[in-house]
């Protein structure tokens, strides 16, 4: 049996107080409501250590950033590496999102080097995968996504595979409303598991932890958590409030 993850990326939302405020408002939750899932909240970087003391002092969460650079330090103003997220306690990092991928034009091959980054200092990397409105439309979703799996992951050994979480967000559900469907998910994230099977074996396929994202909330939760292949969701906009965020990780701990 998979242990189901909520994770909530706050993206570049919130000033320090609203972030600390909205910390001390999950933190609460989880006291009161006892999720039975692993929550992981990536806020942006200058909040990090604040939220890892936080999950420090209470054990209710995780800490995840949003983003890495896929080089050890140096010449590189503005970005933060995976030793650096180390240091400040941090356990997950988002690899790979479309935002990223769109504003930023991360590619496949630089993703494998991030993901490869990260797993050296014991970070587990949350890669993101999903299409676009027009390759759903032209039905080439599978080859999309069968692409971005196999030049960001196929690298890796089965050790290190061992520690990555997978999130399936297609692009055309991300902040727009628009849930895909319980089935419409779950086809996707069983074909993402299959591909997994076929090149790292049964025992990683079974064990590796398939997120949902893409206007997931506390609605829509429990119909995708309870297909069998999606292990919890990759939450945007509802992480941004504890009472939807906890209602949505309470749902994961059925
Ligand atoms: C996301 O950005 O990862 C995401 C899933 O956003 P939202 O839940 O707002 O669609």
């Amino acid at each position: 049996m998979r242990r189901k993850i909520v994770a909530g990326n706050w993206k570049m939302n919130l000033d320090f107080q609203e972030a600390q405020d909205l910390v001390e408002g999950i933190a609460n939750l989880c006291e009161e409501k006892q999720p039975d899932c692993d929550i992981i909240i990536c806020p942006p970087f200058p909040y990090l250590e604040m939220t890892s003391d936080m999950a420090d002092d209470t054990q209710y969460f995780y800490v995840g950033a949003q983003n890495v650079n896929d080089n050890d330090s140096g010449a590189y103003t503005g970005e933060v590496s995976a030793k650096m997220l180390d240091s400040l306690g941090t356990q997950f990092c988002i690899v790979g999102h479309s935002e990223r991928r769109k504003y930023y034009n991360e590619d496949n091959a630089l993703l494998a080097v991030k993901i490869k980054k990260l797993l050296e200092y014991q970070i587990v990397p949350i890669y993101c995968v999903g299409e676009v409105l027009e390759e759903r439309e032209a039905n080439t979703h599978f080859d999309v996504i069968k692409k971005q799996i196999e030049e960001a992951l196929f690298n890796l050994d089965v050790a290190d595979m061992e520690n990555v979480v997978i999130a399936y967000e297609p692009v055309w559900a991300i902040g727009t409303g628009k849930t895909a469907t319980p089935q419409q998910a779950e086809e996707v994230h069983k074909f993402i598991r299959t591909l997994i099977c076929e090149k790292f074996g049964e025992d990683i396929a079974n064990q590796i932890r398939i997120l949902y994202g893409g206007s997931c909330n506390a609605k829509n939760a429990s119909d995708l958590f309870a297909q069998e292949n999606i292990d919890g969701g990759l939450i945007g906009g509802a992480s941004l409030k504890a009472e939807d965020f906890i209602s949505i990780a309470v749902q994961a701990s059925k």
